[in-house]
């Protein structure tokens, strides 16, 4: 098996969401117990920065809660991604903060230091009006074209396990695919009560056939990369998702929800022999 990449995120403005999407803690319409702040203080986006790259992460995402990138937030990306950068740690910067009406926004991000977005459909277009109400599918779209217009690499991906069909999945993985993006993070939810969505934690089979049909569907991608409800699914220390075409994984803590240990995962990584990439060029 050739390398796996591990990747960071911090969340850098939690939860107050005026958007209903039903998967998420975020939302204010669903008052799920979060921690809540509009603003993380820029030292504590270092230190976070800083740890990520001693735990062999290659990439650190920007993540902020909201529908989209507004001025506060992209001033606020803005200077972290310019102290990160000043830092030369070698991470690659990712930027997660919803959509993007204007892409002049992308090119200010990128001369900042950002060098990809993220910004995942979540699911198929015919299924995510059940999940949304507050915002379209499509407007999802226009921004992960906009991404690659700008000349960011595209980080995009979805959500499974929230009540969609087989014919959703490959419909999402197809979108997806159209979009030519690098890196394609594979979400599983993770059930909360606060949640208007009773669906069961997916079983590890059915998540590893997901895997399996996103490395399929998406044959150009970069990256395959388990992200949030991994731990969910899996348990710990059960990486079986790196035979099933996955090569990079989201280590530490989630927005709303903890990981495991990132330091006793890299023990587990390396007890089990896999090659973790140093930097993101590698492939
Ligand atoms: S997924 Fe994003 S837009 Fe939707 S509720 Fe959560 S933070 Fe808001």
């Amino acid at each position: 098996m050739s390398s796996i990449f591990l990747c960071a995120i911090s969340n850098i403005k939690s939860g107050a969401c005026e958007q209903d999407c039903a998967f998420c803690a975020q939302s204010i319409s669903h008052g799920a117990t979060i921690d809540r702040y509009s603003k993380k203080p820029i030292g504590t986006i270092i230190y976070e920065a800083k740890r990520a790259k001693e735990r062999y992460a290659t990439g650190f995402c920007l993540v902020s809660s909201g529908k989209s990138l507004t001025p506060k937030t992209l001033a606020l990306v803005c200077d972290a991604a310019k102290a990160i950068t000043d830092l030369d740690l070698g991470l690659k910067l990712i930027a997660c903060n919803g959509v993007v009406a204007d892409p002049e926004d992308l090119y200010t991000l990128k001369a900042a230091g950002v060098q990809a977005y993220n910004h995942n459909l979540e699911t198929s277009e015919a299924f995510y009006p059940t999940l949304c109400s507050t915002h379209t599918w499509q407007e999802r779209y226009r921004t992960c074209k906009h991404v690659g217009e700008v000349g960011l690499d595209l980080v995009c991906g979805g959500i499974f396990g929230v009540g969609e069909s087989e014919e959703d999945r490959v419909s999402l993985l197809t979108s997806i695919a159209s979009l030519n993006p690098k890196n394609v993070p594979l979400n599983f939810f993770h059930p909360n009560p606060a949640l208007p969505i009773s669906q069961p934690t997916l079983s590890q089979e059915e998540a590893l056939k997901i895997i399996s049909l996103a490395r399929t569907c998406i044959p150009n991608a970069q990256k395959i990369m388990l992200a949030g409800g991994r731990e969910r699914v899996f348990g710990k220390g059960n990486y079986t998702f790196f035979s099933y075409g996955a090569n990079a994984m989201v280590i530490g803590d989630y927005l709303t929800t903890q990981g495991e240990d990132a330091k006793a995962e890299l023990e587990a990584l390396k007890t089990l022999g896999l090659e973790i990439a140093g930097a993101c060029k590698e492939i």
